[in-house]
């Protein structure tokens, strides 16, 4: 038996404001397996960028746990937790959070300069990237230069640069018209294929989830299986 990627149990997580105190997630459980494309479907509020904070160690849980490829994230030191966060897992916002005073190579080359990589390595890696997004002929382009699409492809081009085992991705068509956002799930598709990388994918877009391999639903703080809906 292959460790799941991803490995939810029970997972709690309330926020207090003043003396009101909001129930986010209230005992999340699931799995997804290496090489899954997932999607979480859920409307707005009702926990998922919650989850994926929890998921990629970037906020801490109330109650249960969650293992990223068999390591309990809440068990982990503060230097392994960012050990984790730098070399295994990815993460893309629904704002892009580009550099503006850097090229699309050059931003997508920012985690490379974080990790003991030999420039023509980091030059291959950041061309090589830069390609699977589509985004071959733009290397030199600002962010600013860019459609909201092709930023957003920036983006996950630069969230892959450590080559992570996982991709959380937070709405990433959340700020797109929908013909661009339309193509954003197929390129999560073709990393899944090219680069061997779990995808993990919130998004209350119904037009997205047709490419998952699976939509898990996230309602009242609680994960159930839904039905992957067909294309069209
Ligand atoms: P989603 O990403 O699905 O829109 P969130 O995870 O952002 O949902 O939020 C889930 C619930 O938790 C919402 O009711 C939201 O208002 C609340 N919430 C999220 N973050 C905070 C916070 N930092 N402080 C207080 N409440 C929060
Ligand atoms: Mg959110």
């Amino acid at each position: 038996m292959t460790e799941p990627m991803v490995a939810v149990d029970g997972l709690v997580r309330a926020y207090r404001t003043g003396k009101v105190e909001v129930p986010a997630l209230r005992g999340a459980s699931f799995r997804v397996e290496p090489g899954e494309l997932v999607a979480i479907r859920g409307r707005s509020g009702s926990g998922k960028t919650t989850l994926l904070n929890l998921i990629g160690g970037l906020d801490t849980a109330d109650g249960g746990t969650v293992r990223v490829d068999g390591r309990e994230i809440g068990a982990l030191s503060e230097d392994d937790l960012l050990a984790l966060r730098r070399d295994h897992i990815g993460f893309v916002f629904q704002s892009h959070g580009l550099i503006p005073v850097l090229s699309a190579a050059e931003n997508v080359e920012v985690p490379l300069r974080l990790t003991r990589t030999a420039p023509a390595e980091r030059d291959e890696r950041v061309r090589v990237l830069l390609a699977l997004v589509g985004l071959a002929d733009h290397a030199a382009q600002r962010p600013y230069e860019l459609s909201g699409g092709q930023q957003q492809r920036v983006a996950i081009a630069r969230a892959l640069a450590n080559r992570p085992r996982l991709l959380l991705a937070d709405e990433p068509t959340g700020q797109l018209d929908s013909e661009t956002a339309a193509a954003i799930m197929p390129l999560l598709r073709a990393i899944v294929a090219g680069e061997g990388v779990t995808v993990l994918v919130a998004t209350h877009d119904q037009a997205l989830l047709s490419e998952a391999d699976r939509v898990l639903n996230l309602e009242d703080g609680k994960i159930t299986e839904a039905p992957v809906p067909a294309a069209g």
